[in-house]
């Protein structure tokens, strides 16, 4: 895959590979079980601008290209899903608000969102359901001054315990409505969720929305356009940047089974001479190569605005997120009760790969999507 990268791409990926080798692996499994992330990660992150690598320079990002943006999720991913959540969601509202904001929020907002001034959070999925986003039920209604009102509660939204940002989404009347709502905002609750299975120190919360106010400033785009226009391009994103860091989490996988297999020996034996152990180690090097071109595929179909850049977001992030946890459940497998035990990262990638299925659409919706897709594609040649 290597062969498809520019000498700039490849010096970056270097790059990447460097930074979380030494900033991120060896504490991963720490945040993990503190559940949390220490600020000083976070502002590393910003530090380095990776956090707006993807926005353009004159917004006060890097203007890298979503290759470039796959292979830090992919090396972010590699070392910790929890950290990498954070870049997967500040892209998501940032790309969402740059696309549809007006230009005074992105003029307000932008720049800080790309240096990490602020951490954003993109509030969606509701206490009643995540799957079908037109069944939300967050309410706004018209104030008697310029403002709306905005009541109702958002579950399970990363970055909520430490977002200064809130990208939400709502109702006004049937028409779907999205609006900013910064966090000191009177009437806004962030309430921590702690215990997931995995993704432990992604800062997930709870949000209560009890008559916020929303000026006309925050209004993002047009009613009846949030559903349609807005969310979407947060969740392709969300879905580029899910599919490399499950990708990141597979060649960790990957890496951590080849090297206890050449290792490790069962009385005299080598165990990577037993054939069943091979079969594990060769589906999931095959399912990496395989992943690696997914991801690289649907990074250059954004790249290049194909119309096919959403169809193949969506089989990058189908495909890695199923292979993560075939991925990881084979390299427990492989290191027996050793795997099992939280001193070593194949027990965190079995728990962090699931939630990979989970995230930016399951593995169902996905099905629906691609299926719909394909079908169609034939559908109209037959017309
Ligand atoms: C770690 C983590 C981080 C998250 N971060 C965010 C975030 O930052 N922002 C945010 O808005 N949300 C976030 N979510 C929520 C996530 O987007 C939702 O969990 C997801 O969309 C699924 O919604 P649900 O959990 O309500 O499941 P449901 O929608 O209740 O679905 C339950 C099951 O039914 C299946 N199903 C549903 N509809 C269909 C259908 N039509 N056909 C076939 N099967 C179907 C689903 O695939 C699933 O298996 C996060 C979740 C997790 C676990």
């Amino acid at each position: 895959m290597q062969y498809l990268l520019t000498e700039q791409q490849k010096a970056r990926h270097g790059d990447f590979k460097t930074f979380v080798n030494q900033n991120v692996e060896p504490f991963a499994e720490k945040w993990d079980r503190e559940q949390r992330l220490p600020e000083s990660v976070i502002a590393l992150l910003a530090k380095l601008g990776y956090l707006g690598c993807s926005l353009p320079t004159q917004n006060g990002g890097h203007g890298w290209d979503t290759v470039t943006f796959g292979l830090l999720n992919e090396a972010l991913g590699r070392g910790s899903s929890s950290l990498n959540g954070v870049l997967t969601v500040q892209t998501m509202v940032s790309k969402a608000l740059l696309k549809w904001g007006s230009v005074e929020q992105i003029r307000k907002w932008i720049p800080m969102l790309a240096q990490g001034e602020i951490i954003g959070a993109f509030a969606l999925t509701e206490p009643g359901g995540g799957s079908d986003i037109h069944s939300l039920v967050t309410e706004f209604t018209d104030s008697r001054g310029d403002s709306l009102v905005l009541n109702g509660a958002k579950k399970w939204i990363s970055c909520g315990q430490f977002a200064s940002l809130f990208l939400v989404f709502g109702k006004l009347g049937d028409r779907s409505l999205a609006c900013l709502v910064p966090r000191e905002t009177p009437g806004l609750e962030v309430e921590p969720i702690h215990d997931l299975m995995g993704f432990r120190a992604a800062g997930l919360a709870k949000l209560t929305f009890n008559n916020v106010e929303v000026p006309p400033a925050n209004v993002v785009g047009k009613p009846g356009f949030a559903l349609s226009h807005i969310a979407p391009v947060g969740l392709h994103y969300g879905r580029i940047s899910t599919a490399c860091s499950a990708l990141g989490l597979l060649r960790g996988c990957f890496e951590e089974s080849v090297t206890w297999a050449a290792t490790r020996k069962i009385g005299n034996q080598p165990l990577g001479d037993i054939g069943m152990i091979r079969s594990l180690i060769a589906e999931m090097g095959t399912d990496l190569e395989a992943g690696s071109f997914l991801c690289h595929s649907a990074c250059r179909a954004a790249d290049e605005n194909l119309p096919e850049a959403f169809e193949k977001a969506l089989m990058a992030k189908y495909f890695t997120s199923r292979a993560a946890v075939r991925a990881a459940s084979d390299a427990v497998q492989i290191q027996g009760a050793a795997g099992c035990h939280a001193s070593s990262s194949v027990s965190r990638f079995y728990r962090d790969a699931k939630i990979m299925e989970i995230i930016e659409g399951t593995t169902q919706i996905h099905e629906h999507l691609l299926g719909g897709i394909f079908l169609g594609q034939v559908r109209r040649s037959l017309q």
